[in-house]
């Protein structure tokens, strides 16, 4: 995204909706930093500029910066996957993607979120932790397409510089394996220049109870009650 030098008046409206801060004003003219854009669109959407300084250049619609808008903007669509906003549809549609099976507990570890933004290069440090134990990561997820190879987790030269709102990092473990795996995040997370939060999807069993939450409690983690949770009204398109 940019702004019209020759046409900004400098009213300083569109600063206050930019998540990235990247609105700067540089001699009573607004700048936007072009690294720290991350090109959502919300400073053009809003129509607060009155006199239409706002516009999207050509560069945002081109490889590697393209990369930001789809990660970022949530009316732009994955090529990928067919999906828009963060490209996945993730947990809440386990109802009929039955990707989480019984014995298994799904991880969406979400990164850039809340309100910082992250390099790609950043979940690398996760991912490639996570590929070195083995960790398979979601194949219909736009994150997984941008790895020079998901068996390594290591990212594209050519996009581990890119900045996006959120990208998310989806994969599925044994139960058995959340103690290893889940010690691995945290040991790999201080190497990381952002933040992330993490979502888990487990099932209920047949008495109705989340033995996950207990296990998740004794390794430490505090786990809100703030849950969404699927009923089974869908028809699961995957084999159960
Ligand atoms: S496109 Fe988004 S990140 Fe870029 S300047 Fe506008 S609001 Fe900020
Ligand atoms: S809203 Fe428009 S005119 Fe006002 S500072 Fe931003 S770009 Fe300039």
């Amino acid at each position: 995204m940019k702004i019209y030098e020759d046409k900004c008046i400098g009213c300083e409206n569109c600063i206050p909706y930019c998540a990235m801060n990247a609105i700067s004003m540089v001699d009573g003219i607004a700048v936007i930093d072009q690294e720290e854009c991350v090109e959502c669109g919300v400073c053009l959407r809003v129509e607060r500029c009155p006199v239409d300084a706002i516009y999207e250049n050509e560069e945002s619609n081109q490889w590697p910066r393209s990369v930001r808008k789809v990660f970022s903007d949530a009316t732009a669509k994955h090529e990928n996957t067919g999906v828009r906003g963060r490209g996945t549809e993730e947990v809440k549609t386990n109802d009929v993607t039955a990707r989480f099976k019984r014995g298994f507990i799904g991880v969406a570890l979400e990164f850039g979120r809340p309100g910082v933004g992250t390099k790609l290069k950043d979940v690398e440090v996760i991912t490639e932790a996570l590929a070195k134990e083995g960790v398979e990561f979601e194949p219909k997820n736009p994150l997984t397409f941008l790895f020079t190879d998901a068996s390594t987790g290591k990212i594209r030269e050519d996009v581990r510089e890119e900045k996006v709102l959120s990208a998310i990092v989806e994969f599925v473990i044994p139960e058995e394996k959340i103690e290893k795996i889940f010690s691995l995040i945290q040991e790999a997370a201080d190497k990381t220049e952002t933040v992330f939060s993490w979502g888990l999807v487990a099932r209920f069993d047949d008495e109705g109870n989340l033995p996950i939450v207990d296990k998740l409690e004794k390794m430490g983690f505090r786990v809100p009650r703030n849950m969404k949770i699927n009923v089974g009204l869908g028809r699961p398109l995957r084999e159960e």
